[in-house]
């Protein structure tokens, strides 16, 4: 299988302080990629620059073979979903999903099929009108891989998304997780 993503010879400093030195990942095709490390060590920051919030001081960020580190945020076939979900806390959940698709003037009836198909992906299918502050903390993170998950990115960047959840829940979002990354030949 081929690689989709590199991190070749990254570094990345913050004024004087030195975060990482001498990164080297490579990431197949439908990967399921995870990194591991101490508070602070620099995890966030990996994702930050391969999601392009972040710039390496040194080094290679290659996607499909082509050096990615100019090309901006919303250029990058990534989207994140972070621990705190950051649910639009005025919108429903349809809006929510549908936010991205709205603002790249998607036609409407193509933002209800795709919205309604990635939330019955993530089981909400029949949330639609919920607002966030009526969901559990399990469902609103559903949501917010469900709002990733409609603008088709080729690879999903998922920081510590269980973190902030209640142990009972955790579950319930790990099998999305799983199924998306299986079923749906997601890198992640
Ligand atoms: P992790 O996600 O593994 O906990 P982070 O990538 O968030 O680690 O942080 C790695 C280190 O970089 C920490 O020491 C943190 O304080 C520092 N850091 C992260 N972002 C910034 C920033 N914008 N400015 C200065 N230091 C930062
Ligand atoms: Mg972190």
């Amino acid at each position: 299988m081929n690689d989709i993503l590199e991190l070749s010879n990254i570094s990345k400093s913050y004024g004087s302080t030195k975060v990482l030195e001498n990164i080297n990942i490579k990431i197949k095709n439908n990967e399921f990629f995870t990194i591991l490390g101490s508070s602070g060590s620099g995890k966030s920051t990996i994702i930050r620059m391969i999601g392009g919030f972040a710039k390496p001081t040194i080094g290679e960020i290659i996607f499909e073979n082509n050096i990615i580190n100019e090309v901006p945020i919303f250029q990058r076939p990534f989207n994140t979903v972070f621990q705190d979900y950051a649910l639009f806390p005025n919108m429903n959940v349809f809006n929510n999903v549908g936010f991205g698709l709205k603002i790249k003037n998607i036609n409407k009836n193509i933002i209800n099929e795709k919205v309604l198909e990635v939330l019955s992906i993530v089981g909400l299918e029949n949330f639609s009108n919920r607002m966030p502050q009526e969901l559990s903390g399990g469902q609103q993170q559903r949501v917010a891989i469900a709002r990733a998950l409609a603008m088709r990115p080729k690879v999903m960047l998922l920081d510590e998304i269980t973190s902030a959840l209640d142990p009972e829940v955790v579950g319930e979002v790990l099998n999305v997780i799983r199924s998306l990354n299986k079923e749906h030949n997601l890198t992640m």
